[in-house]
């Protein structure tokens, strides 16, 4: 697994250079020459383990790489470009650089494949129950509907050739958590193959980017977490040169008086979150960006539609965990999934 523990050795001029860039450097033996990293970017924990002579000057350039996309992407810090978008709601579109204008056309030509399921305009809905932010307060019906009739990628003015958007309606706000980091996982691998790497792994807050196959030549192997028992893991899969990634209701969530749970995967057409049978989606597909929108829209899908959705996408396959925790997996895992304890799955054919 891809956990590996290792004793940590780290000169002074890591230190000082990684310090720089808010970055955590370690040097490690473990399974061959090995340097691995930490930063805390895109509100979450970003690990990485690189093998090779270039892996040091790698990882000083991913960490780069990341701090920079943060930057631009993150609607949180005020002078993103994302930030200015928002801000700009209602008026005219605002100039922005190639990679956000990049991720945006992405993420409106899948709100296109997958309307009702996927919305990067979902911005007031997820401030409305802004989920993990305070302990749950409910939101009034109107609320909902009100923040529900602002979100519609249609109103997300895009010119394909010049670099610039816009949002039609004030109070219409971009939000890129479904999707950000996936893009960034594709930035990374980018970033490694440049460097001549040939085998890393990375995880961007669960974005899994592996590189090649393990130092030793067999395949990385990724856990999947049990949606509903921490210590545990579901499944994994066994993958060489694929992005992983899941959504799942466990991972940021809050649990009403009821016991109702709420979490953070929104159904734009209910503006409630999404319940469509699942409770957790792992996507596993040469590209991160594509990964990481997918397992968001699956979620939201359910299973039906979601197995529609995945024929567009050659390559890309899919784990299934159902409310009563049956797992279901797409033919192309069939001897690349290997199930946890006491759990049972399906091949669908
Ligand atoms: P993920 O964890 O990749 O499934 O993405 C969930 C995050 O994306 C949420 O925290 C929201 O910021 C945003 N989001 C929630 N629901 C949707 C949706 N249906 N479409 C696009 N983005 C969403
Ligand atoms: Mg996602």
């Amino acid at each position: 697994m891809v956990q590996n523990r290792v004793a940590a050795r780290r000169s002074d001029a890591d230190r000082s250079s990684i310090r720089a860039r808010r970055c955590t450097l370690d040097a490690t033996q473990e399974s061959g020459p090995s340097v691995r990293a930490t930063q805390f970017a895109m509100g979450t924990i970003m690990s990485y383990t690189v093998f090779g002579p270039a892996a040091r000057a790698s990882l000083a350039a991913a960490c780069g790489e990341i701090e920079r996309l943060d930057s631009l992407l993150s609607r949180f810090s005020a002078d993103s470009e994302i930030a200015r978008i928002n801000r700009g709601a209602g008026r005219e579109p605002v100039p922005i650089g190639p990679q956000t204008h990049a991720v945006l056309l992405e993420a409106s030509a899948f709100s296109r494949r997958c309307p009702d399921c996927f919305a990067v305009t979902v911005g007031p809905l997820v401030d409305l129950w802004n989920i993990g932010v305070k302990s749950l307060h409910r939101p009034d019906q109107s609320k909902i509907e009100q923040a529900r009739g602002l979100v519609n990628d249609g109103d997300l003015i895009l010119d394909p050739l010049k670099p610039s958007a816009g949002l039609r309606r004030a109070g219409q706000s971009v939000d890129l958590g479904a999707i950000g980091k996936g893009f960034a996982g594709d930035r990374i691998r980018e970033v490694f193959h440049r460097c001549g790497i040939r085998a890393a792994y990375a995880n961007l807050g669960g974005n899994v980017v592996a590189v090649g196959s393990r130092p030793d030549g067999l395949p990385w192997r990724i856990g999947i977490q049990h949606p509903r028992d921490t210590d545990r893991l579901i499944g994994c899969v066994s993958v060489v040169d694929r992005s992983a990634v899941t959504s799942g209701d466990y991972q940021r969530y809050v649990t009403d008086s009821r016991g109702n749970r709420h979490h953070h995967i929104l159904d734009p057409s209910t503006g409630y979150p999404a319940d469509s049978g699942l409770i957790s989606v792992t996507v596993v597909s040469p590209g991160a960006m594509v990964a990481d929108a997918l397992a968001t829209a699956l979620f939201v899908a359910g299973i039906e539609r979601g197995l529609e959705l995945l024929e567009h996408y050659p390559g890309t396959d899919a784990v299934f965990v159902h409310s009563d925790l049956r797992v279901s997996i797409t033919a192309g895992l069939k001897h690349r999934f290997q199930a946890g304890q006491n759990t049972e799955f399906t091949i669908m054919d």
